[in-house]
């Protein structure tokens, strides 16, 4: 039987996509996520076919399946925008990343869902969300959009279930839409984490607001910040104010078996140690 879980973090593509299965494998990963595009940049070069060969062959050598990566888009699209060119723009690169994606093969991409920039209210941004993936979806095949719940700074949308949910329902293909959920955006938004009756009563109220048959990802992450502070800023699993709790009861339930979970945390030079512990975690679990 193989691994239930897929555990592993959001490596670096320097030099080119076909260095992330070679970077994760490194780290003991069974899961990976990566930019497959510079993602602090708008514009990007279109991938080269001897690039994607590359990636498609060293994820075979690694022993990664599309449904154990999860691809992440650039931080600066935007697809709730509230103005014109702004959303056009955000659009059209996101279009670019979903096609990315299905060059090489991959069936996620994960993003965060957007801001309404203080110009437009929640549920109108929303629904521009949603009208946004169903122009992407359309133009593309194969590659479901991944919803990320974020902290909920600024302006930022996502930061309660209902947003999931909202722009789902307004998804016309809901086969090729899914959710990441992001411990720490999760704990920072207001979502008691720290303890298993905790994480039971919150993953209940996802399930019954969203519903698990959406969840294809995980970012596992600790928090620098505090409980319901609505900041995004990650911390390494066993430092910061949430705790081992949640990792724990998220590596001994079966809803998160076969899907990406990946580290976002800040020290890069322990991941290896990281994974090894949910790795140990899941298999402690497994034993009970
Ligand atoms: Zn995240
Ligand atoms: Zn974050």
């Amino acid at each position: 039987m193989g691994a239930m879980k897929y555990i592993g973090a959001h490596v670096s593509a320097a030099g080119g996509v076909q260095n992330a299965p070679l970077n994760a494998s490194k780290i003991g990963a069974t899961a990976f996520a990566l930019f497959t595009k510079n993602q602090r940049q708008w514009q990007a070069r279109p991938l080269e076919e001897d690039t994607i060969d590359a990636f498609k062959a060293n994820c075979a050598t690694c022993g990664y399946m599309p449904d154990q990566i999860l691809p992440h888009d650039s931080y600066l699209i935007n697809l709730g925008h509230p103005e014109k060119e702004g959303l056009a723009k955000s659009r059209a690169a996101f279009l670019d990343e979903m096609q990315r994606c299905e060059q090489l093969g991959l069936q996620y991409l994960n993003f965060h869902p957007g801001s309404h920039l203080r110009k437009i209210g929640e549920s109108e941004s929303l629904a521009i969300v949603a009208d946004s993936l169903n122009s992407v979806l359309d133009a593309t095949r194969g590659v479901t959009a991944v919803i990320e719940n974020t902290a909920g700074q600024g302006s930022n949308l996502g930061y309660c279930f209902e947003h999931i949910a909202e722009i789902i329902d307004g998804v016309e293909d809901k086969a090729r839409v899914g959710v990441c959920l992001d411990t720490c955006h999760s704990f920072t938004a207001g979502y008691e984490l720290r303890t298993a009756e905790a994480c039971e009563e919150t993953f209940a109220v996802f399930d019954r607001i969203v519903g698990f048959d959406y969840l294809c990802g995980m970012h596992l992450n600790g928090s620098k910040a505090e409980f319901g502070s609505r900041v995004d800023r990650h911390h390494s699993l066993e430092q910061g104010l949430l705790g081992m709790s949640v990792f724990e009861y998220i590596m001994g339930d079966a809803r998160f078996d076969g899907i990406p979970m990946v580290l976002e945390t800040v020290d890069e030079s322990i991941w290896a140690d990281e994974i090894a512990l949910l790795k140990k975690l899941a298999a402690s679990a497994l034993k009970l």
